[in-house]
């Protein structure tokens, strides 16, 4: 089993007296950068002229400079733009970077898909939190951790790992741990889990088992309750105990027809699906054509997303959130009930 890093194993020295840019002040970039802040590291924020973003970074106390200034005069660039643009960001800087800075991420796709190709004598690190940015904020305000992965691609100092382990103890992630990876692994596994299981599988499989009952004759209320609603009730239990929790806290009948049919239901063949998507992962199909569909201007992706918002279930859940009461209380600290 691999180690998992915490507080004890850091060393703060490799992080406190370096200025660290972080480029992006959108999910990953406002957390990062106000958590190494409020950890006493010197941070400047780099954002484009004109950013959206500049006035909340400056309300939250920051100094912003535009990405290339703000990689001048860093020692550690956290890129925190998103995936597609940046690229082009790390050139406007790549003349900034001097021998023996950092270069940080926060998800393998550049590099491992050869988007960006680093100077040999710059560190290139990672530590990707494995949850989202507002939650990163959260937790580091309420003296909790964030678990995190690290990853070490290019170690030009020798300092790699424990600088990035220093920047992982900065935003708050070896309070909670942190798992040591590489970007091959990380980059590859993000997105099979997010293809196949996170995004992708549990939302054919939502809508899959909502068109069975109402085309079947079952209102469309009923099946939003069913195959929606109370996923997150599931999740929240195999979260908390794994799948064990969950077959506990369901009734026997749920257990019994669950680990009878499910088995059917998510089959050989989707098996063999999930190998395939896993391969064209791991052979760069996927990337190539993400890249594709960016240099095009996204019209797949624009037609795709619209046609799944324009989903019955979308219609019937917006109308059903607005007529219960649950959808806009805070959430309440109990064990939830279920029946399945
Ligand atoms: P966001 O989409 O939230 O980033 C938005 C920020 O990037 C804004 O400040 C925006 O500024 C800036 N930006 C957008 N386009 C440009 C551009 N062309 N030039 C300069 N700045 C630009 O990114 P995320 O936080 O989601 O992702 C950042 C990284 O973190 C990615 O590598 C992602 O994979 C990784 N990650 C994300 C997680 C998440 O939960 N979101 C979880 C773990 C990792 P403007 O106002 O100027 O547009
Ligand atoms: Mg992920
Ligand atoms: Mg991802």
């Amino acid at each position: 089993t691999q180690p998992v890093y915490n507080e004890s194993d850091v060393e703060r020295r490799y992080i406190d007296d370096k200025t660290v840019a972080v480029l992006g002040y959108g999910s990953q970039g406002h957390a990062h950068a106000q958590n190494l802040a409020d950890s006493g590291v010197d941070v400047v924020v780099g954002l484009r002229e004109g950013s959206s973003s500049r006035s909340a970074a400056e309300a939250d106390g920051l100094r912003v400079a535009t990405p290339k200034q703000a990689a001048r005069e860093a020692d550690v660039v956290s890129v925190l733009v998103p995936d597609t643009v940046q690229p082009s960001v790390f050139e406007a800087i790549e003349p900034e970077l001097d021998a023996g800075d950092t270069l940080q991420f926060a998800h393998g796709f550049n590099i491992h898909y050869g988007q960006i190709e680093p100077p040999e004598d710059v560190d290139v690190t990672m530590i990707a939190p494995k949850s989202p940015g507002h939650l990163v904020r959260r937790n580091y305000e309420a003296d909790e951790g964030t678990p995190a992965l690290l990853a070490v691609y290019q170690d030009a100092t020798g300092d790699a790992r424990d600088e990035a382990l220093a920047y992982a103890d900065g935003i708050g992630c070896t309070r909670a741990g942190v798992l040591e990876t590489t970007f091959q692994e990380e980059t590859e596994s993000d997105l099979f889990g997010e293809q196949a299981v996170l995004c992708g599988g549990v939302t054919s499989l939502v809508k899959h088992g909502y068109e069975t009952l109402v085309d079947n004759g079952y209102s469309p209320e009923m099946a939003y309750f069913e195959v929606l609603n109370e996923l997150k009730l599931i999740v929240d239990l195999m979260y908390e105990g794994g799948n064990t929790e969950m077959w506990d806290s369901v009734s026997d009948t749920a257990e019994y027809g669950g680990l009878t049919r499910g088995d059917e239901i998510v089959d050989e063949d989707v098996r063999e699906n999930m190998e395939e998507v896993l391969e064209e992962v791991q052979n760069g199909e996927f990337a190539r054509e993400w890249i594709a569909e960016n240099q095009a201007g996204r019209p797949s992706y624009r037609q795709r997303r619209q046609a799944e918002q324009n989903h019955d279930i979308e219609a019937v859940g917006e109308r059903l959130r607005g007529l219960f009461a649950w959808a806009d209380e805070p959430e309440v600290e109990q064990e939830p009930e279920v029946s399945a």
